[in-house]
């Protein structure tokens, strides 16, 4: 199965009723695939920069990360690459920065740290900006955001970058901006972000955990964690829908974009493009390659009358088995 999978990957990824939808990955660190995987993908829709920082012994220097973003941000072009700020705290340490709470994911994670450390943001936002001259497809992505003031303070510091840079004779252009659907609030505030920032990209694996309030990583309450559940898919399917409204795109980079049946709901809901693990493609591709978007819709519509995840599932699994 796998090897027929595989001769697909070079096919588009299209439904049978000629809907086009835009297969990107997630990335961390420099990949020697880049090359074969180009001609197979829309871009990079979540470089997670805190994986590099993860292998090194302090926080990489302005120079060290300007070279390691520049070698994907090349390595990718003209494809577009979406590199989050730093997102540390919750599960993700640092060896030389550790974070010890009793409440971590309620904690100091995400934006919420760079911001309170602007010499580091800033180090960062100066080296992806610098790696960006010339290519222009740099996307800057902000994790963890809450509040909109969260947004303000981190485009002004994006502008200080990029003037900082200027002035320095380097000339970089404003990339465009993104903000993680991730904490619940978020959802509430569409509006007042789409004034601000140019895209959204949801973290289904964190707004499931904050929606169900369930642990991600706790083996006690695994069995609760379910991005199938349909408070979190009418959450979505609404995201999915005001984004629209709001003219705004908007793509998922959790796990669930990287499920088949995860990436043909998100589909039917409307997202522009989803973003997953380069082992999800082959799957995700060959879903949607046999599905139509009227089906996905339907199925959409029928999924969003079920009141429990394990009815979800099974039709999910109902539907799918007819289809393939
Ligand atoms: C998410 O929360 O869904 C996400 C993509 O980010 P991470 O898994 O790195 O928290
Ligand atoms: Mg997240």
């Amino acid at each position: 199965v796998n090897r027929l999978l595989e001769n697909e990957q070079d096919l588009p990824c299209v439904t049978p009723d000629g809907h086009a939808l835009p297969l990107l990955v997630n990335t961390g660190l420099a990949t020697e695939l880049m090359a074969a995987l180009k001609t197979r993908i829309a871009g990079v829709g979540l470089y997670r920069t805190e994986v590099p920082f993860m292998t090194t012994e302090r926080f990489p220097g302005e120079q060290e990360q300007t070279t390691l973003y520049r070698e994907q941000l090349a390595g990718f072009a003209p494809l577009p690459v979406v590199m989050r700020t730093l997102d540390i705290g919750g599960d993700k340490d640092l060896p030389y920065f550790p974070i010890d709470e009793t409440n971590p994911f309620l904690g100091w994670r995400g934006i919420r740290v760079t911001l309170d450390h602007p010499e580091v943001l800033m180090v960062q936002l100066r080296a992806m900006l610098r790696a960006s001259q010339g290519l222009g497809n740099l996307r800057i992505l902000l994790p963890m955001i809450t509040s909109i003031d969260e947004v303000d303070t981190t485009l002004r510091l994006i502008e200080r970058a990029q003037r900082e840079l200027n002035e320095d004779g380097i000339t970089v252009e404003r990339p465009r901006i993104g903000v993680m659907l991730e904490v619940p609030a978020t959802l509430y505030q569409l509006p007042a972000l789409a004034e601000r920032v140019d895209f959204f990209s949801v973290g289904s694996n964190d707004l499931t955990q904050y929606l169900l309030a369930v642990d991600r990583n706790n083996p006690r309450v695994a069995g609760l964690y379910d991005a199938c559940h349909p408070a979190v898919l009418t959450a979505l399917a609404r995201a999915s829908r005001e984004a629209a409204a709001l003219e705004m795109p908007i793509a998922v980079c959790g796990e669930l974009a990287g499920d088949p049946a995860g990436a043909l709901l998100l589909m039917g809901m409307g997202f522009d493009a989803l973003s997953m693990n380069t082992p999800n493609l082959p799957r995700v591709r060959a879903a949607i390659r046999r599905v139509s978007l009227a089906n996905a819709r339907a199925l959409v519509d029928e999924v969003l009358q079920l009141t429990t995840c394990s009815e979800v599932w099974q039709h999910l699994e109902a539907r799918l088995a007819e289809w393939q």
